[in-house]
């Protein structure tokens, strides 16, 4: 039998966290809290230097205006996303936004880490993000536990290369990390890469299984599979 992983990495939206968590809940919290936050904050250098850049934009429009277009937009600017960045910071730290786990997740990780394995997160949204949903999350702080922290500054989900490098940071071969993820185009790049791969096929999230990886409906199951310690 082969032993089991040493390391888990794990993507976050539809294996930790609803994918739901960032549209139903991060997006409109930062669209509601805009007005107070200016107010509070808008003569904070950080958040003047966002307004400047917003007035450059769209100089014949209230930066104010042009926030909210730009939410409406869904628009990827830069200003958008610095000024919704320090706004889920201030949520975050003092209490109004609470990082969404499944249930199974953080029982599990612990268990895991109290075991020895070590534990990376591999996301699209930015590192201070991760560190901010698993710093305050529904099941406390996380962040002690994780060894590792790893956003698109290693290259795209999709690339086998971006793994390749994870490996090399995280001072592993390839074949002692487990990587769990929703997406099969993800999971089939870390394949490429040499790591063991498992799909989270989560029903609340619509995920379809795709065949070409094993497959876990949640983390007690990664469990079973891989032969990882369950909680309890
Ligand atoms: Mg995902």
């Amino acid at each position: 039998m082969t032993a089991p992983p040493t390391c888990i990495l794990l993507d976050i939206e539809g294996t930790t966290t609803a994918i739901a968590f960032v549209k139903d809940t991060l997006f409109p919290f930062a669209e509601a809290a805009l007005d107070g936050f200016l107010d509070a904050r808008g003569a904070d250098p950080a958040v003047a230097a966002i307004l400047a850049d917003v007035r450059a934009a769209a100089p014949a429009e209230d930066p104010r205006a042009t926030l909210r277009r730009w939410m409406t937009e869904d628009a990827k600017v830069t200003p958008l996303k610095s000024l919704q960045g320090l706004i889920w910071r201030a949520g975050y730290e003092d209490g109004r936004l609470q990082g969404h786990l499944w249930p199974d997740v953080a029982p599990c990780l612990r268990a895991w880490s109290r075991a020895g394995l070590r534990l990376a997160v591999y996301s699209s949204g930015s590192v201070p993000a991760q560190r901010l949903l698993f710093g305050h999350s529904v099941a406390g702080d996380l962040t002690g536990i994780f060894t590792g922290f790893f956003d698109t500054a290693v290259g795209g989900k999709r690339d086998a290369a971006s793994y390749a490098t994870i490996a090399a940071g995280l001072h592993l071969p390839a074949r002692e990390i487990l990587f769990l993820s929703d997406v099969a185009e993800e999971l089939d790049a870390a394949a490429a890469a040499g790591l063991r791969t498992c799909q989270l096929v989560r029903d609340a999230d619509g995920t379809r299984p795709s065949g070409r990886h094993a497959e876990a409906a949640d983390f007690q199951a990664v469990a079973r599979l891989h032969g990882l310690p369950a909680p309890g």
